[in-house]
């Protein structure tokens, strides 16, 4: 008799401690982010757990109800899902594939791994199941941005300028002729502030689809900037020439645009036409050109055509006032610097300072670099003005090192021009020994129309620079063509967000996903990543629980003149 008791108490303690193990599997694959199938290939049994229910709404008990599985994703999955489902087949041990959901936006990542005993046969199959719909439409969304603009679905401009680029390329060989037109909704100004942006915004959204529809075979285009599109033609000839095509748009804006409040708009448009290789022997100097060929023709009058011819744009550069002023300004040094502070997001440390250039004319009005900046680069007066911005920045860094002692980063603009100096590196070094300043200290900040041009070129400069210690720093990142592939053979150190995103985070969603990804996506490739244009508290708050590094921003400062600067230094000591 004490025997058996013994005998069932010895049972009943085998099974609790069966049942304590099946507890602790059932709540370690519960905390898990995803979804497991165990699956015994010999008995055809499966079992779910985790997440299954939260991902699918069916039961799955039998390998046949795979089939059920299968039905939901996407034809392009299929295949690599059933073999993966079934991977014991194939005697592989392990496999990963990942699919959508038919008519849905989410994806699936699995995982099967197959054990074998030693004879080979199959005894277990584990399958693992994610769901990666965010991480996948991050990226979706990444890819898009970086060749497409947002609002009419044209090619954005830098992208547009590198396939000009190989259009150019592919015109040297074969001795073609490559004609580059702008297109310009004339009064634009006026629909703006007489019906709001909104039905602006509607307009430049409804004339680049009806500009998409010419594109084609040879023929390719871009939304440049507010009411600008620039269409580019590959071997132009009849109806596939830049005169045609200007025919088809006039034909078109004959009737108006219909706006969704029942509005009717009737617009008409100029255009500029600069061709290759007479205008100009790259993609940059070509849509320049256009560019400006289109903004004389506006001051002809509306709704004309104008093309390109060597004195008319000689006379139009130099009749510009602002270049002129510009010119001597440079002469009379007529420039200072501001410094606006950055701050480490966690610590409210400083980081460093980003040197902004300011002009003063002569009746004593400030001029917006914004404005001055793109005139200076168009006539190359940028060279010696840049030349004299890093001078003055480096100078003021090593007498405000000296003064406080401790060391921060300097962070200086620099234009795509600049870059292209056969001198630029080794002037810019001669600097930084000239004041005895550590390369550490001292970055320089890039944008990627620099690299769309010539990508080799410029990033053989940088690698020189940044071996040599000095910082690179990308900026106005998101704007124009940022494709990840790209990104990831940069040689920078750091990445800043453009102002634009960081505007919207609070309100808009898209933006949130948009600058989300790209600030996980800096921290992956091992940059550091800056915010600008910060505001205000929300948007300060979002960042830092994002993990963005660091701040830059009207929240925390203003650009100041050197001597707010001091002050606020003398605080911080
Ligand atoms: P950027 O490099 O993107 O510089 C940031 C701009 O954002 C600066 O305008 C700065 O004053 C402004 N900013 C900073 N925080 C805020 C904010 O919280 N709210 C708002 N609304 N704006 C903020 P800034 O100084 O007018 O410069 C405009 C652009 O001119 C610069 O844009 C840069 O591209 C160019 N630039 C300025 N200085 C130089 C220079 O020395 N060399 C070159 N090549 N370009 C320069
Ligand atoms: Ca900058
Ligand atoms: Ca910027």
């Amino acid at each position: 008799m004490s025997e058996l008791r013994y005998q069932l108490d010895l049972l009943k303690a085998m099974n609790q401690k069966l049942t304590e193990k099946e507890r602790i599997y059932t709540k370690v694959c519960e905390s898990a982010d995803g979804a497991f199938l165990y699956c015994d290939p010999v008995e055809n049994r499966v079992c779910a757990l985790g997440r299954w229910k939260e991902f699918f709404d069916f039961d799955i008990s039998e390998t046949k109800e795979f089939a059920l599985l299968l039905e939901l994703v996407e034809e392009s999955g299929l295949l690599s899902l059933q073999e993966l489902l079934f991977l014991e087949r194939t005697g592989e041990e392990s496999r990963t594939t990942e699919c959508r959901l038919k008519g849905k936006r989410a994806w699936f990542r699995f995982r099967a791994q197959v054990y074998y005993d030693r004879e080979g046969i199959p005894t277990d199959k584990v399958i693992y199941i994610d769901n990666i719909t965010k991480m996948r439409s991050q990226n979706e969304e990444l890819a898009y941005m970086a060749y497409y603009d947002n609002m009419t679905g044209l090619y954005n401009r830098n992208y547009f300028v590198r396939l000009l680029g190989e259009y150019v390329k592919r015109a040297e060989d074969s001795n073609s002729i490559i004609s580059v037109m702008t297109v310009d909704i004339d009064g634009f100004r006026k629909v703006n502030d007489s019906l709001g942006i909104v039905a602006g915004d509607e307009l430049v959204q409804q004339f680049g689809c009806f500009i998409k529809e010419l594109c084609g075979e040879g023929i390719i285009a871009c939304h440049l900037h507010s009411d600008v599109y620039c269409i580019a033609i590959y071997d132009p000839a009849g109806n596939r020439s830049a005169e045609f095509l200007y025919r088809a748009i006039q034909k078109r804006v004959k009737d108006p645009f219909r706006l969704i409040s029942g509005q009717e708009l009737r617009i008409t448009v100029s255009a500029g036409v600069a061709e290759y290789p007479e205008a100009g022997v790259s993609a940059l100097e070509l849509v320049n050109c256009a560019e400006i060929v289109g903004a004389n023709s506006k001051e002809l009058g509306h709704n004309t055509i104008q093309y390109f011819n060597a004195p008319v744009m000689d006379d139009l550069l130099n009749s510009i006032e602002l270049e002129n002023k510009l010119k001597k300004a440079v002469y009379d040094q007529d420039f200072f610097m501001y410094y606006q502070p950055q701050y480490y997001t966690g610590n409210k440390r400083l980081r460093g300072v980003e040197a902004l250039i300011r002009w003063r004319d002569e009746d004593s009005r400030m001029i917006s670099p914004a404005t001055f900046i793109p005139v200076a680069e168009k006539s190359g007066t940028i060279i010696p003005i840049g030349k004299w911005v890093v001078e003055e920045s480096v100078k003021q860094y090593a007498a405000w090192k000296a003064q406080f002692g401790f060391p921060f980063i300097m962070s200086i603009n620099i234009s795509a021009l600049q870059y292209k100096r056969e001198d630029f590196v080794e002037s810019t070094i001669n600097v930084l020994k000239k004041y005895r300043v550590r390369p550490a200290e001292i970055e320089l900040e890039i944008t990627e129309s620099v690299l769309i041009d010539d990508f080799e070129a410029v990033s053989e400069k940088l690698n020189q620079l940044r071996e040599y210690g000095i910082r690179i720093s990308l900026d106005d990142f998101g704007t124009g063509f940022s494709a990840l592939s790209y990104l990831r053979k940069l040689p920078i150190d750091t990445l800043k967000i453009d102002k634009s995103f960081i505007d919207n985070v609070i309100t808009d969603s898209a933006s949130r996903v948009i600058t989300e990804s790209i600030i996980n996506m800096v921290k992956s490739l091992g940059y550091e990543s800056v915010a600008e244009g910060v505001e205000d508290e929300q948007q300060y708050q979002y960042l830092h629980a994002t993990g963005c590094d660091v701040i830059q921003g009207y929240l925390f400062s203003r650009p100041l003149p050197p001597e707010e600067v001091e002050g606020m230094l003398n605080t911080s000591l």
